[in-house]
């Protein structure tokens, strides 16, 4: 494995969670409609991932593991228009530079699945296996051959906790998937498929506050706003609780985050932060989600005019419920 490979793959992951997300979102990219998480050590020591999605072809399997192949990318111009949460192709190949991985695979027309292991980017030969439609990642031992990140790496509990909430903001995305997760042996969620988010808001956080939930709406020409926000349960000073999506995919933006608490705030006790699971579409070519390898980031062209169609159609929601 070379250096310049191990400084690649330190840009996609950095700890446990980073593994997760990628390997969550590939799955849901392969239509999987059950999604197994579980890992040991909070991920340091192992991390497994079972979905019953399209499977990888036996043919297809080494090439999957190589940097930039991706099969969900055809064109340059794709990149503007991305659809699938993964198309770097960089994940997979990106993981297993610095883990020991091991693939069990099968695809629905397959007589048999196929197995692959690969340590420190080695490629183990591509034997058969039996199992079951859909694919399993098993990510051992992360960052073993680059010592120094594995020292970076937080207590089990910590990391656990980081998996956790990539786990929940992916759950929340897509509640119509069954997905649960287990850490240290113990099952942590259970979340049976649910038609909408909102059933989904309440196995994690409660039915009480799923229920006093209000719902937001709104467009303006083509950005399209929706999602629901409610009351903080306690005083949040944070972002916690705040979810966004855009296209399906949780980002993070400090500036959406503030017309969020600035449309609370005007109406409401100050110290208070709103929870919100608020979804955001618009047009591909008004957004680069390109804009890093992990992606929870996006540029918009034109931020201040989301900023403000947030602003307003969050007021006029706060405004007209009666608080
Ligand atoms: P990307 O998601 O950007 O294409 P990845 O490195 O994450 O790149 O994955 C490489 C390829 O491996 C994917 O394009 C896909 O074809 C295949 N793949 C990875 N994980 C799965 C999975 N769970 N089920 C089916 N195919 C998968
Ligand atoms: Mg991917």
């Amino acid at each position: 494995a070379s250096v310049v490979n191990q400084i690649a793959a330190g840009e996609v992951v950095e700890r446990p969670a980073s593994v997760v997300k990628e390997m969550m979102e590939n799955a849901i990219d392969a239509g999987a409609r059950r999604l197994e998480v579980s890992v040991e050590r909070g991920g340091k020591d192992l991390i497994r991932i079972a979905d019953d999605g399209e499977g990888i072809a036996a043919e297809e399997m080494l090439l999957a593991f190589q940097p930039h192949a991706t099969s969900k990318l055809q064109t340059a111009e794709d990149l503007h228009r991305v659809r699938t949460l993964g198309f770097r192709g960089e994940a997979l190949a990106a993981i297993a530079e610095i883990s020991k991985v091991r693939c069990q695979t099968r695809r629905a027309d397959a007589p048999e699945g196929s197995e692959i292991q690969i340590e420190a980017g080695i490629a183990g030969p591509i034997k058969s296996c039996g199992c079951p439609v859909g694919t399993v990642m098993e990510v051992r031992n992360l960052f073993f051959n680059t010592p120094v990140r594995r020292t970076f790496l937080k207590s089990d509990s910590t990391e656990a906790g980081h998996v956790a909430e990539t786990f929940a903001r992916i759950a929340l995305a897509h509640p119509q998937v069954h997905m649960t997760f287990r850490s240290a042996g113990k099952i942590v969620h259970d979340l049976p498929a649910v038609a909408g988010v909102r059933e989904r808001i309440a196995t994690f956080f409660g039915r009480e506050l799923a229920e006093s939930l209000l719902w937001v709406e709104g467009k303006l020409e083509q950005v399209a706003l929706w999602g629901y926000v409610g009351h903080p349960s306690q005083s949040r000073s944070s972002t916690k609780g705040q979810y966004l999506f855009l296209g399906g995919r949780y980002v993070r933006d400090r500036s959406l985050s503030h017309a969020l608490n600035e449309a609370y705030r005007g109406l409401l006790m100050v110290g208070r932060n709103p929870v919100a699971f608020l979804n955001l579409e618009i047009p591909p070519e008004e957004v680069d989600v390109n804009v890093h390898p992990t992606k929870i980031e996006v540029r918009f062209r034109d931020p201040q005019r989301i900023y403000s169609h947030l602003l307003s159609t969050l007021r006029q929601t706060f405004l007209s419920s009666d608080l």
